[in-house]
């Protein structure tokens, strides 16, 4: 059965998404480019409105979505699209969160390994025709202890990569973590204090919410080992640049590899400063594999609902 309904995709997607939209007759207006004042004239037309991270879907277009049902998010978060008002309209919001597991888990051992052993230093110095060798005394991954703040999809996915290379995870969360996880991976539990003490990796991967707002703080930073490398992937606000900087440039931290920043676009960031400091673009889930995935799993919620299937 045809669905016959109108969906406006706001960003980049995967062509996949539309493929699979128009196949169930779907009518889709593709405006990659669109902005929040072209989104506010034509919101009202569409059953579906369809996002990845560009676009914000704030409680004025909402209460424009007159014939809007669906609000999608062609990734994890849902920061940025306003729930509440969504609720109120009786709209369902949507995400796919199985998309970005395995991308962002594989870039932090990517971001470790950069730290351990100091890549992104060592390519640049080698582009500019120094042969450095003697400065690149690295470490290794193994046998390390990698603290794991936030068990869900990405952290445990993490934990699973992390114990082949030999390390030994550690693992804090607010909620039961999964047992057979934890056995699979010899998890250490611990509360966050015992984590942030022990551990030489620490990795976050919960959502910013008020009560994880600069979880990692001044007073926080200096409980950690002052070798301890610090890498967040999940969002900007859940570290304290501020009190990152002053650590990493007293020496209190060894290193930090950042993906997300409190500012985005995070291109003037002092951070950038510090020979200690690695930084990647929010690019977690920005591989051909997630995006494509994400792209399969929202069409299919899509599809569910407008079916009344879901
Ligand atoms: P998830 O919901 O599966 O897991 C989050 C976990 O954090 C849950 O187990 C939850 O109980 C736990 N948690 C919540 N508050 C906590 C607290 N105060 N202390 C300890 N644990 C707490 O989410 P996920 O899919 O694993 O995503 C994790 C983060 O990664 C999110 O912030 C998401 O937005 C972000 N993310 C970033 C990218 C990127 O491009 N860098 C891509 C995808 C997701």
């Amino acid at each position: 059965m045809s669905l016959n309904q109108s969906v406006l995709i706001c960003d980049q997607v995967n062509p996949i998404l539309n493929e699979i939209l128009e196949k169930n007759g779907l009518q889709i207006t593709y405006e990659p480019e669109i902005t929040p004042e072209q989104i506010a004239e034509k919101i009202g037309n569409y059953e579906v409105v369809v996002v990845r991270s560009r676009t914000k879907i704030t409680k004025d277009l909402i209460q424009r979505a007159d014939k809007c049902k669906v609000i999608a998010r062609v990734g994890v978060g849902l920061d940025n699209i306003d729930q509440e008002a969504g609720k109120e309209k009786n709209i369902r919001v949507i995400n796919a969160v199985e998309g970005a597991m395995n991308a962002v888990a594989e870039l932090v051992v990517g971001l470790m390994l950069s730290l351990a052993r100091e890549i992104p230093r060592a390519d640049r110095e080698v582009r500019n025709g120094n042969w450095i060798k003697k400065e690149l005394m690295g470490s290794e991954l193994r046998g390390k202890y990698l603290g794991i703040i936030g068990l869900g999809n990405i952290g445990k996915r993490l934990g699973r990569l992390a114990k082949s290379f030999n390390m030994n995870i550690i693992g804090f969360d607010v909620m039961p973590i999964d047992e057979e996880f934890s056995k699979e991976v010899g998890l250490m539990k611990a509360d966050l204090g015992t984590l942030l003490a022990s551990a030489d990796y620490i990795s976050l991967h919960v959502p910013l919410l008020d009560s994880t707002k600069h979880m990692i703080n001044a007073e926080k930073i200096t409980t950690m080992k002052n070798t301890a490398h610090v890498i967040n992937t999940s969002r900007g606000g859940v570290i304290d640049e501020d009190a990152l900087y002053d650590a990493l440039k007293n020496g209190d931290l060894g290193g930090a590899a950042l993906d997300v920043f409190e500012v985005e676009p995070a291109t003037s960031n002092k951070l950038r400063e510090l020979p200690n400091f690695i930084s990647t673009p929010h690019m977690g889930a920005q591989t051909k594999e997630a995006q494509s995935l994400a792209a399969n799993v929202i069409a299919e919620k899509i599809i569910q609902i407008l079916r009344g299937v879901i």
